[in-house]
């Protein structure tokens, strides 16, 4: 067994310096040649009898029959059930493939066992949770960090909704299999915790603005990854063994950091509502999705931008910020707009608003007064704020997607994501903070004129 810096972090319990327990059940990591063959063994140990083993036509091939062949062999009885991958672009995890999950279940078996790393991955840890039944990751790809999660985003009534689902008691991964994925997924796995970057700033601004909940320990520890990540992106390109160790290991531990929060601060902010936004308007289009990471890369950038204006900014006038409150966008107005920008979607919007009054006077003064009072910290924390082009730079070097035209975003999707990608979440980010000081929609306009091509 390899050693890995993950290890302190399997299935423990610890008192934080922040005055909370942080818990991870997560308990198996398996990272090693042959980590597969360990599937039978691992299965004794955790008293299971009978998987039901869950892939799609690719990763089947990949690391499928390779589970079935393991399984055959230490005469374990299982059920395996192979969902049919699209000619083009890629399988959703939708209430279609639920259903033809739910149609193949076999009701004896003891664990369901996801092969695959994406659209599988979430199928499974779903399935896993309504059913009541323990589940289990064969990894194919280090291309998202959805691998070790409590959640999984699913496509119902052409809607992405979250929904609770079962953590994996283990993730086999073999560095084989992994580092042989497309530089395409390696990519977007590395994006995805490129994007971190932000997340942690997102989250430490929240802390300053509205007295959130914030722990040190959590984000060093996601920090450190990322910055381990950072350094292997050369790697990547050449599918170096040691890279992808690193980057799966940083997937994995978003999913622990996230365990030990008990939300999902430690690993998405403002560049995933970004992302999800996107991905929302393509499903809306019928136009075929991005792999997630893809699109978390390039928000990344563009949300730095906005740490890195912040850097520069002169403190703002704040006297004239709340005698302009009056002249903002007036709500039937606003609810006008979430209809042009979230169609079927928008009444979800609204009513979250109407919850979480984001967008209210009184909410908007409370913490204007916070910002003033702050302002000197906040600029102390976007100085921190790695510059955009530099996130640019690496992710050019591997080869992946920097800019929305790159995976085909136009620039009004673009436009509008950043001025109404905050509607998406009650999550202060670096997008409320600019509009709270007036100054959202100019950068929006700066932004697309930096990084969107003229129609
Ligand atoms: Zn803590
Ligand atoms: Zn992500």
């Amino acid at each position: 067994m390899q050693s890995h810096s993950i290890e302190p972090y399997l299935n423990c319990s610890f008192e934080c310096g922040c005055g909370r327990t942080h818990k991870s059940l997560f308990a198996h990591y398996i990272f090693e040649p042959g980590a597969i063959g360990k599937l039978p063994v691992l299965l004794e140990q955790l008293g299971y009898t009978r998987p039901y083993l869950i892939s799609d036509t690719h990763t089947h091939e990949i690391a499928g029959k390779q589970a079935e062949e393991v399984l055959c062999k230490a005469q374990i009885r299982f059920t395996s059930h192979v969902l049919q991958s699209p000619e083009n672009g890629d399988l959703a995890a939708d209430e279609h493939a639920l259903g033809s999950i739910a149609m193949a279940n076999d009701k004896e078996a003891d664990i369901i066992i996801s092969v695959g790393t994406g659209t599988i991955n979430d199928l499974g840890r779903y399935f896993s949770y309504i059913t009541g039944r323990p589940f289990m990751l064969v990894a194919t790809a280090p291309s998202m960090d959805g691998l070790v999660s409590g959640v999984a985003p699913l496509i119902f009534n052409n809607m992405k909704i979250t929904f609770p689902a079962q953590e994996p008691l283990a993730l086999i991964c073999d560095p084989e299999i992994m580092a042989a994925a497309p530089l395409k997924m390696l990519a977007a796995g590395a994006a995805d915790i490129l994007g971190k970057y932000n997340c942690l700033l997102d989250w430490k601004l929240s802390h300053i603005v509205n007295g959130e909940y914030y722990c040190d320990k959590i984000a060093g520890i996601m920090r450190t990854a990322v910055d381990r990540t950072m350094e292997s992106t050369k790697g990547l390109a050449s599918h170096d063994g040691k890279a992808v160790a690193v980057l799966t290991e940083a997937l994995a531990l978003s999913g622990i950091a996230m365990d030990f929060s008990g939300n999902s601060r430690p690993a998405s902010g403002a560049e995933h509502h970004q992302s999800h936004y996107w991905e929302m308007q393509f499903l809306f289009d019928g136009v075929p999705a991005v792999l997630h990471g893809t699109k978390v890369g390039i928000g990344t950038v563009l949300m730095l931008e906005l740490y890195n204006m912040l850097a520069q900014m002169e403190k703002p006038d704040f006297a004239k910020i709340r005698e302009g409150i009056s002249s903002r966008l007036p709500a039937e107005e606003w609810e006008k707009e979430m209809h042009r920008c979230y169609r079927d979607g928008a009444e979800g919007i609204i009513a979250l608003e109407k919850k979480a009054k984001k967008n209210d006077p009184e909410g908007l003064l409370m913490r204007l007064a916070a910002i003033e009072e702050n302002w000197e910290k906040i600029q102390t924390l976007a100085k921190e704020a790695p510059k955009a082009a530099e996130i640019y730079r690496v992710l050019e070097k591997m080869g992946a997607a920097k800019v929305p035209a790159d995976v085909g975003i136009p620039r009004e999707y673009v436009y509008d994501s950043i001025r109404y990608g905050k509607e998406l979440r009650d999550r202060y980010t670096v997008l409320q903070l600019m509009w709270d000081i007036g100054e959202l929609d100019g950068a929006a306009k700066k932004l697309v004129e930096k990084y969107c091509d003229k129609i």
